[in-house]
């Protein structure tokens, strides 16, 4: 069984507060991407087991796949049967991009559809949250506005089609780090924050992109800086780094430039360079 996991990007990430158990409060506006893992499934077997030849992912149990597996059986109560799982990574990692939580996710809907629906789409949100904050979005699977630290979803439906290029340069930035670097003295949100701009229903992604996270990333690497300038450069409509980084993602409302975009971009060998759709 071939399912696909796919990545996503933030189009709006504000940091409102950090909350006394270490974790952030966030309001987010997150869609899916039509870049995926592929993963397979496999029901045999006694044991569950990951494989993965990507040197950055774990095949133990620390692959988020793995916990999400381990974690559904332990909920379901019942002995868990075997389940081999293999990824095919193509979502770069660490990235800012969520390829592990997808792949989580992808994992609790498998195993969820498999065992004949045994949770609802709320019960499987909050196992997810156990994983990872991006779980719960992953297994709504729609565009969406997150609060709290990921678990509070309203699907988005202000979003309109568009192409995406999205760059990863080769550097790696820490999720923990970019946090503990941000300067929430500005952003520490007393009242419960409004955002106006999502009122309407109808998201301008020429005016309104906005990341948090991103002057944090671009002090350190300048290259995010650079690669924003290659994608305006090369006809974006806007520009954003995606989630903590180091991804970067350019918005195209023509395909043909995005094309013309890509052609220029892939020169550079050291970045990876995709073509996706948002996923309305
Ligand atoms: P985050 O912001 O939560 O760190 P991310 O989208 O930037 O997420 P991921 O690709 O999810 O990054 O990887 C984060 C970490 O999780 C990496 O250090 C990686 O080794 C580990 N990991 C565990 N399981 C997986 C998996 N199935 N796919 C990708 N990374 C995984």
């Amino acid at each position: 069984m071939e399912i696909l996991s796919p990545a996503k990007i933030n189009l709006f990430l504000k940091v409102l507060k950090k909350r006394p158990d270490g974790y952030h409060d966030i309001f987010s506006l997150m869609c899916p991407v039509s870049l995926y893992d592929s993963m397979s499934f496999d029901f045999t077997g006694h044991e569950i087991c990951v494989s993965c030849k990507h040197p950055g992912v774990p095949e133990d149990k620390t692959n988020l796949a793995f916990r999400a597996a381990s974690l559904f059986f332990e909920k379901m109560g019942d002995r868990p049967s075997g389940l081999s799982i293999r990824i095919d990574k193509k979502i770069p990692v660490a990235a800012g991009l969520g390829g592990g939580s997808s792949n989580a996710a992808t994992v609790l809907k498998t195993l969820n559809k498999h065992y004949a629906n045994r949770f609802s789409q709320k019960q499987l949100q909050k196992i997810g949250l156990a994983i990872g904050a991006d779980v719960p979005f992953f297994i709504l699977d729609k565009p969406a506005i997150v609060r709290g630290v990921g678990e509070r979803l309203t699907v988005y439906d202000g979003l309109a089609d568009c192409h995406v290029i999205l760059i990863c340069p080769d550097i790696k930035v820490s999720t923990a780090q970019v946090y503990k670097n941000l300067n929430l003295g500005l952003t520490n949100c007393k009242k419960k924050p409004k955002y106006p701009i999502f009122k309407n229903r109808n998201f301008d992604v020429r005016n309104n992109l906005c990341n948090d996270l991103e002057v944090v990333a671009t002090s350190w690497h300048p290259e995010i800086l650079e690669i924003k300038n290659a994608l305006f450069h090369h006809g974006a409509d806007n520009v954003l780094m995606s989630g903590s980084g180091p991804s970067v993602f350019g918005l195209y409302k023509s395909e043909s430039q995005a094309l013309e975009a890509m052609k220029k971009l892939t020169e550079n060998k050291l970045w990876k360079v995709f073509l996706a759709n948002l996923l309305l």
